[in-house]
């Protein structure tokens, strides 16, 4: 019906907070009107919904100060509960199960946790279960956490094979100015030829994480993976169903995907920037082979320098001759075995093609 299958929606905290704060039920209640009747349709829904430390906040007075960290902990604790209550009792009123999926950044750094996540997404899809992700804020803390929920977004659409991911925010999309200047308008379609990092506000967004900067970012890696991306207003009404049917006009940012699908393998290397363990440094041949059309992997010979301690099977960063970082890749050498063989002509790939992700910038 709507050409796609597997849609992941993420709605920030600023769509389900009022102003003063405090979880706004109304809106969290349309939001869930809008994903069944999309479900009820056919389509598989992932949902990451933030909020959790926003809703908690309201619930409990603390006594004494309390650190942010353990204000953060206790807030998401409480608060997560309340989210889910909620979302467990709407949709239970349209006769839909949804589950709470709590996640961290180092639970999708090996590969094989990243299968096990990808597996229990996957066994509730088939069971029509609408999963309902958020990190786990009560032990992610400083550098295990992620940015942002947009990160997370970007991360599960892309493990989960999503066709299409949905960041829904309190603004239309992306200005191509300031939002508060009048003569600013919301840039439609994003080409990813086009990097319009510069013209992006900065700010960050009252009571989430993110900001517009993040959210751009994001919305291309994951559009260059192949999925398209829309950045929209979570406060328009019906917006869900309205982007859904193409014909139906709302204000929004739309990310044209690449016409290449990335691999599951590929895209899971392209979001594990931060568990790289080490780098390897390559000359300026290896660098434009690298860089042509043509598949091709990563052999000892182009390899000037290699740094960290890693394993087998490990991410690392690839450095061009001019110290750009041009890509990530698994390993198929632990770090001691790869320095021996730096320079070294007819061995097998240090990083196979099926596992290079180049044009990270992207
Ligand atoms: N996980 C946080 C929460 O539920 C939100 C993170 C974000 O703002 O992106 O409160």
């Amino acid at each position: 019906m709507y050409g796609i299958k597997r849609l992941a929606i993420k709605i920030g905290s600023n769509v389900l907070t009022r102003a003063d704060g405090t979880l706004d039920v109304t809106r969290m209640s349309s939001l869930v009107d809008q994903i069944a009747f999309l479900h009820r349709n056919g389509l598989e829904i992932i949902l990451i919904s933030s909020g959790a430390v926003a809703s908690g906040r309201n619930e409990i007075k603390v006594k004494g100060r309390l650190d942010d960290v353990s204000a953060r902990q206790l807030y998401a604790a409480v608060g997560q509960a309340k989210l889910m209550n909620r979302y467990y009792d709407f949709f239970k009123a349209h006769g839909i199960a949804c589950g709470q999926v709590l996640t961290t950044k180092e639970s999708l750094g090996t590969r094989r946790h990243y299968l096990n996540q990808k597996n229990c997404v996957n066994v509730m899809l088939e069971n029509k279960v609408i999963p309902i992700m958020n990190e786990n804020d009560t032990i992610a803390v400083t550098e295990l956490m992620f940015t942002d929920n947009d990160e997370l977004s970007g991360m599960i659409a892309a493990m989960m094979d999503a066709e299409m991911l949905i960041l829904l925010s309190n603004v239309d999309g992306i200005y191509n100015g300031s939002p508060g200047d009048s003569t600013a308008e919301i840039i439609r379609e994003i080409d990813l030829s086009n990097d319009i990092t510069a013209c992006i506000q900065t700010g960050k967004s009252t009571f989430g994480r993110g900001g517009m900067l993040t959210k751009y970012r994001i919305a291309r890696k994951v559009a260059g993976e192949g999925i398209e991306v829309i950045i929209a207003n979570g406060k328009t009404e019906a917006v869900l169903p309205r982007l859904l049917e193409k014909n139906q006009d709302v204000l929004c940012s739309r990310f044209i995907p690449s016409p290449k699908v990335s691999s599951g393998i590929k895209k899971w290397i392209a979001h594990s920037e931060s568990f790289a363990k080490g780098e390897i440094h390559i000359n300026a041949d290896a660098a434009k082979v690298l860089s042509d059309e043509k598949a091709t992997s990563l052999l000892p010979v182009g390899i000037v320098a290699v740094k960290g301690v890693f394993e087998k099977d490990d991410i690392v960063r690839i450095y061009d001759d001019k110290l750009r970082q041009i890509g990530l890749g698994k390993v198929s050498y632990d770090s001691v075995k790869a320095r021996e063989l730096i320079g070294k002509k007819g061995n097998k790939p240090v990083i196979h093609y099926d596992y290079l992700c180049l044009d990270l910038r992207q």
